[in-house]
């Protein structure tokens, strides 16, 4: 199988005809070669973009909506087929592909077809006989590069608000997770979205990347993926000064506090650790529990978490699929030394698993480690994978001070009974998101993004229309008596 760049409503070769295979991390073997783009073809796709932005922008709203609204009708009827080669491509199970990934990425693009009518401009109250208004205008030809963890749903919550505000697209996908966004164009084309106005090229980050940070024809950037690829974003777009959207990583604060249905807790929070694979910006990768419960609620989540089955993504059984490349499951191996270097106890995995038929996949066994302290690498280093720190407190206090005791701030939660302490610390996490007795909650409508150095800006809902969008203010002399301001006789 060969996969081809999408540039102005066509499949192509790159320009330099270099490929390169996309793997099945199950087990390490070639899937398709994908074509690989060069700056060359990112200023092909950049044209593209340009050439159709005119007529996309100034299209009836609610015409770029029923678009949109019937890509999510394909996207419904292709589910399966999505559904199977996002789990080959990346490892996600199947299970969790067809409820989660493919049913959530139709109904952002049904959502944002929605909108596309419903964002408008104001009025404002200035003084007599001036009319002024706001007209919300879409940015121009919008760059955007998505990582490898969710590449359906990711694409899916830049590319909907993006196009429902009229503006066009050159999209990135992580070089190891193309397929997906290459279907999508196909249906994209299927559905009626003119050519040239979303253009798809797979490539290496360091060249395709980062010639789309920096492109003088590109307005916005909007990135999902590490804070430190988001800095050489931001650097490479002081250029011509682009807009930048980041999303980075996260180490998100997981607190289950004494009076806690304790049920409900294990379970959830093996859900927001443990689902992906751990590959989650906003994993509750930080457990941090009360110490008057700590030692039955981790005896319980260990339980837990050691039933987890793994296997091969493709069968529905499979509750964990392997880490998405060999090399991140590596890295991720890595912490485990990282943690008992440190005096970590390693509670559960730290190590791939030993069955013979996961030997060649990429697959981590669900870890747990009790860190030493809450200032620990471990505790602090975002790991992005099925690895999570437990660490304990005593009061509120003490809760609240490691909670926000990183420099990130993206996904936060907490479980308690007492509605008091859960708005209070609602208020007082340093984050984007807040989930209370539940963790790991999105929706197309409720905004998505993080604070600090998980980055800016947020996707999903009426923010993320903002984001594709700028103001401009235009002012009517309806009846203004202005007196002159140099006062000269009249010739
Ligand atoms: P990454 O470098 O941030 O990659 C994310 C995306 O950015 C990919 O499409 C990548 O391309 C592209 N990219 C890389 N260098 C670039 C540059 N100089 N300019 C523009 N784009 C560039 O992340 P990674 O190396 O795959 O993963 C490393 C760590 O990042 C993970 O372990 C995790 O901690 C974090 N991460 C976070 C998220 C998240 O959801 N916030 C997602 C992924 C990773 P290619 O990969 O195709 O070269
Ligand atoms: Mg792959």
């Amino acid at each position: 199988m060969r996969h081809q760049l999408f540039i102005g409503g066509q499949f192509v070769d790159a320009l330099s005809g270099e490929t390169q295979p996309t793997l099945n991390p199950h087990d390490n073997t070639p899937i398709a070669d994908v074509a690989m783009a060069g700056r060359a073809d990112v200023d092909l796709a950049v044209a593209a973009a340009q050439r159709a932005f005119p007529k996309w922008s100034r299209m009836a709203a609610a015409d770029r909506g029923r678009i949109l609204l019937k890509l999510a009708d394909l996207i419904e009827a292709n589910a399966e087929e999505l559904a199977r080669l996002e789990s080959l491509d990346t490892g996600h199970p199947i299970k969790d592909s067809r409820a989660l990934d493919v049913p959530r990425t139709a109904a952002c693009y049904r959502y944002f077809g929605g909108m596309a009518d419903k964002f408008q401009g104001e009025t404002i109250p200035v003084e007599a006989g001036f009319l002024n208004y706001t007209l919300r205008e879409p940015v121009g030809v919008v760059g955007q590069v998505v990582p490898w963890n969710f590449p359906l749903m990711f694409t899916s919550w830049k590319m909907a608000p993006a196009l429902a505000a009229g503006n066009t697209i050159v999209m990135k996908p992580a070089e190891i997770t193309p397929l997906t966004s290459l279907k999508i164009a196909e249906l994209m084309a299927e559905a009626g979205i003119p050519e040239g106005v979303v253009n798809i090229v797979p490539g290496l980050g360091s060249v395709a990347g980062q010639y789309i940070a920096e492109h003088p024809g590109i307005a916005k950037v909007a990135f999902t993926g590490s804070t430190a690829t988001g800095k050489r974003i931001v650097q490479a777009s002081a250029g011509n000064l682009k807009k930048v959207q980041l999303e980075l990583g996260g180490k998100g604060p997981n607190i289950v506090f004494e009076d806690a249905n304790l049920t409900a807790a294990v379970n959830g929070s093996a859900w927001a650790i443990f689902h992906n694979q751990g590959q989650a910006c906003i994993a509750g990768s930080r457990l941090m529990l009360h110490s008057a419960i700590a030692d039955e609620f981790l005896e319980r989540f260990t339980t837990l978490a050691r039933s987890i089955r793994l296997g091969n993504p493709l069968d529905a059984a499979t509750e964990m699929g392997p880490l998405t490349s060999a090399l991140h499951r590596d890295r991720v191996l890595s912490y485990a030394q990282v943690a008992a270097e440190q005096g970590g106890e390693i509670v559960a995995g730290g190590r791939a698993p030993v069955a013979a038929e996961l030997a060649r996949g990429c697959y981590v066994e669900p870890t747990i480690v009790k860190a030493r302290s809450w200032r620990d690498r471990v505790a602090q280093e975002e790991v992005f994978g099925p690895f999570v720190t437990v660490l304990t407190f005593k009061d509120d206090a003490e809760a609240l001070e490691i909670a926000n005791g990183t420099d990130y701030g993206l996904g936060s939660g907490l479980w308690t009974s007492n509605l008091q302490r859960a708005h209070r610390f609602a208020r007082d996490l340093h984050a984007g998101m807040v989930w209370i007795n539940s963790y790991k909650r999105v929706n197309p409508g409720s905004p998505f993004g993080g604070v600090g150095q998980s980055g800016y800006g947020r996707e999903m809902g009426f923010d993320a229309m903002r984001e594709y969008t700028q103001v401009k203010s235009v002012w009517v002399n309806v009846d203004a008596q202005i007196p002159p301001w140099y006062p000269r006789p009249a010739a």
